[in-house]
């Protein structure tokens, strides 16, 4: 049986490689002890063209835990740089990751990058150790594919790997790897790094790279960077207004961790959102609040001028300005269209405004859960009592209750098909923290099976999985005391 490691290339990375490796560094691996493999996507090992059961092969497991010994495989760190919390951070790169090479599933345009998430360091490690442990890779590895369960640009995890190699964090832990698949691995930051190096070649290089390898349709048109990045101002605005509506606090938007086609990149001390606070900030390091679930639109403004900054030797500062100012009408669609949608209503009217805002409010001073309120709002015709019972303020709702419910009678769609319409829309199922937390405390013990579980779940977040009925109440109390932070 051939491995589908014998299908990787290194078209791309090639390229580079004759410009004198400016871009990335070639780099070894440092395989784990006594690999074992936790748990592999067999959905997207089938997206990419991997026979599922190949994953559960030895040598795949060698290969996977950075054993390349047999293989013909050349991996390499990524260079880039970054503002970290709105401060420039200067060098910054793959410190635990390594690219081992593209695959291809077919036509040009579906080439991805295949990337071992803790696979020992490089020379963008700095003074860390090049690893990630078990519980955060766990929680990369399911959070990537519950966004993409949940319909959201992500990169996402092909497989999950624990180890016998021992991990020194606030404890000693067990080192562990995920296999990141993107369709890129570039950064915003990748562009400022060259950028704030006064190297215009390189920016340059980067971005025909991009162009050529994502948007092949774009390589001979005159203003193909210009399109780049109004590409990725209006992804990065789809992108985020998703992030709102399914209650997503990414954690750490520093622009190192901001992908140029407009993927959620890099999984930290992210968090789904229990009951409904905008102020809510996942990240237990951000005591400012910087990245704080209500600021991420606006700092995703202020990460695309970032990337604007850095592209000033190929893009005219007039373009620039005017992709920029695509963003906030761009999010502001998205994000109503979708509101209103979620809430049952097929289009979004300018007058609906007030109706979601006024409902958000509620949500939050009612300390509402966000994904049940949602998923339960489909039986409103029928069981309205089940709804309001969630708020303190009943009589907040009911005055609420009685505009929205005018406000679906202007519809003509059946009960029925609304209920439908909106369980495609708000997931039954999300990543909570508890959730994460009871994959990663199973796991140490030895027992994978609730990642497997939630994986399943997860992937199809709107459908109704009676295995995991535990998972789709409400949070248990000790979920409110859980920190997550940047140590990883
Ligand atoms: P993050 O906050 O995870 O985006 O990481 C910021 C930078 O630190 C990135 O360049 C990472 O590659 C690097 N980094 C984080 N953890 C480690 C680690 N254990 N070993 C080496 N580099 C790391
Ligand atoms: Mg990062």
């Amino acid at each position: 049986m051939t491995l589908f490691f014998d299908r990787l290339q290194h078209t791309f990375f090639d390229q580079f490689r004759e410009q004198g490796d400016l871009h990335f560094s070639p780099v070894l691996a440092a395989r784990l002890d006594n690999p074992v493999m936790v748990s592999s996507n067999s959905l997207l090992a089938e997206e990419l063209g991997i026979d599922p059961t190949e994953l559960a092969r030895p040598e795949m497991l060698q290969l996977m835990s950075g054993n390349f010994l047999t293989a013909n495989i050349k991996p390499i760190a990524l260079v880039y740089s970054g503002h970290q919390f709105g401060v420039w951070a200067g060098q910054l790169g793959d410190g635990r990751a390594m690219t081992i090479g593209e695959l291809s599933t077919g036509d040009s345009q579906s080439l991805w990058d295949i990337q071992l998430k803790g696979a020992g360091p490089t020379p963008y490690s700095r003074f860390a150790d090049g690893r990630a442990v078990l519980r955060s890779s766990i929680r990369e590895y399911l959070c990537s594919e519950a966004m993409h369960g949940l319909g959201i640009a992500t990169t996402r995890a092909l497989c999950l790997l624990n180890s016998e190699t021992q991990v020194y964090r606030e404890e000693i832990e067990s080192g562990a790897i995920v296999c990141r698949v993107a369709q890129s691995h570039i950064r915003f930051g990748s562009f400022e790094h060259f950028h704030y190096r006064n190297q215009p070649e390189a920016v340059k290089a980067l971005a025909d790279y991009v162009i050529e390898r994502n948007f092949p349709a774009w390589v001979d048109a005159d203003n193909k960077y210009y399109l780049m990045f109004e590409n990725c101002v209006l992804k990065t605005a789809k992108m985020i207004a998703q992030w709102q509506s399914v209650g997503f606090n990414h954690g750490v938007m520093n622009t190192d961790n901001m992908s140029i086609i407009g993927d959620t990149i890099d999984y930290g001390p992210f968090g789904f959102l229990d009951r409904y606070d905008p102020d809510h900030v996942c990240n237990h390091s951000d005591t400012n609040g910087r990245y704080s679930f209500k600021n991420q639109p606006s700092v995703g403004l202020w990460n695309l001028n970032a990337l604007a900054t850095s592209l000033t030797s190929l893009i005219d500062n007039e373009d620039l300005i005017s992709a920029l100012k695509q963003y906030e009408p761009a999010f502001l669609t998205h994000f109503r269209n979708i509101m209103a949608n979620k809430i049952g209503l097929e289009e979004y009217q300018p007058d609906d405004e007030p109706l979601i805002n006024q409902l958000l409010e509620l949500l939050q001073t009612n300390n509402v859960d966000y994904s049940i309120f949602f998923r339960t709002l489909s039986v409103f015709s029928d069981n309205r009592q089940s709804i309001r019972d969630q708020f303190i303020d009943r009589d907040g709702f009911d005055a609420w209750a009685q505009k929205y419910s005018e406000r679906l009678n202007q519809q003509t769609i059946t009960d029925q098909q609304r209920q439908h319409n909106m369980n495609q829309l708000n997931p039954k199922y999300v990543l909570r923290n508890y959730m994460a937390q009871a994959a990663i405390d199973a796991a140490k013990q030895g027992d994978y099976s609730e990642v497997e579980l939630m994986l399943t779940v997860l992937q199809s977040p709107f459908k109704e999985h009676p295995e995991a009925e535990k998972y789709a109440g409400l949070p248990p109390d000790w979920a409110d005391q859980l920190s997550v932070s940047c140590s990883s």
